[in-house]
């Protein structure tokens, strides 16, 4: 008997009068008919014809900052610079019961939006790492509803700050999932590239991931992710190395950049553009035209890497928007970059869903038979409509287990000779595709 049967729904594939039913936490039947012919069940939940997609993946967060906006001080500039400085002000009087406080806070909104899967980055350089010890009690206690993927990164810098190459492996011991880096932040290009050297070695040692902040600079010779590519390959590293940002390549030449791109992918290098944020931190040293900041994501598309997005930031010193909704962050890189096709539109809503899957490694992620229950209900008719709505979510599900529910959103009019309600969904296009 099943727990639970969510009827009607439509797919992110374009499949409508779908039934998808769950028993002990796994997705047991996906298709037409299944609630007329079920038997008993334990919650029969009408979709009304609404998109089921699964849940939302951010594989690019910090969480030992959010929402700490305003601690001590607020960004009164928004750049980059001061960002980093109230960061180094606020790093000395965090407490563990405070970062793992605010983690728990966003951690309820991001189900409330149907993230379930998030890759945070900890700041480990803080010899005291209160950080790695308050993201590690965090990861226990979300485990029933968010699988969090901490990484080990040096935030001060690998080589630049005393002590971080010590305290990352500590940080490792401890139990943080995979090993982080920064070399545009080292002293020099060489450094840079040495870091790399060093992180990749450390990871085939210990037999972990890597997810390295890549070139997150406007200099167009900021050419990391070339060593990473190559290094990835050198240490056997294949298919587990992702390279964050790469905003960089944004500004490089363009037969540079035809050269770099099928290294990127012959790597296999998942690559996270963060698009709230690459857009209002890169550029700044620009008059004008003014850079976007964003990397060639159509030309990693083309070349076959996979390309997933990240939120990075929530409140904190170096963003004071954000509010853990992976639609907001896919709606900004339609802008951004810009991508507006039929089909850029579409593959939007899979660079915050399945192709972040694909970059966390995730088991069982997925509208199929056998897959864990775990997905999501939204007030739109299709993913493009999500995107154009950030669509409100209706219901979340994890492990088969219901863990978010909201009312449709609609609003009450009065005015003369008007519908008395507006259900913004109702807004779709008719033609469909
Ligand atoms: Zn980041």
């Amino acid at each position: 008997m099943p727990d639970l049967i969510l009827s009607n729904a439509a797919l992110p594939d374009g499949r409508t009068g779908i039934d998808v039913a769950v028993e002990n936490g796994r997705i047991v039947g996906i298709g037409a008919g299944i609630a007329a012919q079920a038997g008993q069940v334990g919650e029969v939940i009408d979709a009304g014809g609404r998109l089921v997609s699964p849940p939302f993946v951010d594989p690019h967060f910090h969480m030992d900052a959010t929402l700490s906006l305003g601690l001590p001080r607020m960004n009164q500039s928004g750049t980059l610079l001061e960002g980093i400085a109230l960061w180094g002000e606020l790093k000395p009087i965090l407490t563990v019961e405070a970062m793992v406080e605010r983690a728990l806070r966003y951690c309820d909104l991001a189900v409330a939006r149907g993230l379930l899967f998030i890759r945070s980055h900890v700041d480990v350089s803080d010899p005291t790492l209160r950080t790695a010890e308050a993201m590690i009690e965090v990861r226990e206690k979300v485990k029933p509803y968010i699988d969090l993927q901490l990484v080990a990164f040096p935030q001060d810098g690998y080589f630049r700050s005393a002590g971080a190459v010590e305290l990352l492996a500590r940080s490792l011991d401890m139990g943080l999932d995979i090993v982080g880096g920064i070399p545009h932040f080292e002293r020099t290009m060489a450094e840079g590239a040495a870091s790399l050297e060093a992180l990749c070695r450390l990871a085939a040692e210990r037999g972990l991931p890597v997810d390295i902040h890549c070139d997150e600079t406007d200099d167009p010779l900021s050419r990391h992710v070339e060593t990473l590519a190559a290094q990835t390959l050198r240490f056997g590293l294949k298919g587990r190395v992702a390279a964050s940002h790469c905003t960089s390549m944004h500004s490089m030449d363009n037969y540079y950049a035809s050269k770099l791109i099928p290294l990127i992918a012959e790597a296999e290098l998942d690559v996270i553009p963060n698009p709230l944020i690459n857009i209002t931190l890169q550029g700044r040293h620009d008059t004008y035209p003014r850079r976007r900041g964003l990397t060639r994501v159509a030309e990693l598309r083309a070349a076959g890497v996979n390309v997933s997005f990240g939120h990075d930031c929530v409140m904190d010193p170096w963003y004071p928007l954000g509010s853990g909704d992976m639609l907001e962050v896919a709606h900004m890189a339609a802008h951004a970059l810009p991508l507006t096709s039929r089909e850029g539109l579409r593959w939007l809503f899979d660079a915050v869903t399945v192709n972040g899957a694909k970059t966390m490694r995730l088991d069982g992620y997925g509208l199929d038979v056998g897959a864990r229950a775990d997905f999501v209900l939204l007030q739109a008719a299709d993913p493009i409509e999500a995107l154009r709505l950030k669509a409100h979510r209706l219901l979340v599900v994890k492990n088969g287990k219901v863990v978010s529910r909201a009312e449709p959103k609609q609003f009450r009019l009065d005015l003369p000779g008007r519908p008395g309600a507006v259900d913004e969904a109702s807004y779709a296009p008719r033609a469909a595709g």
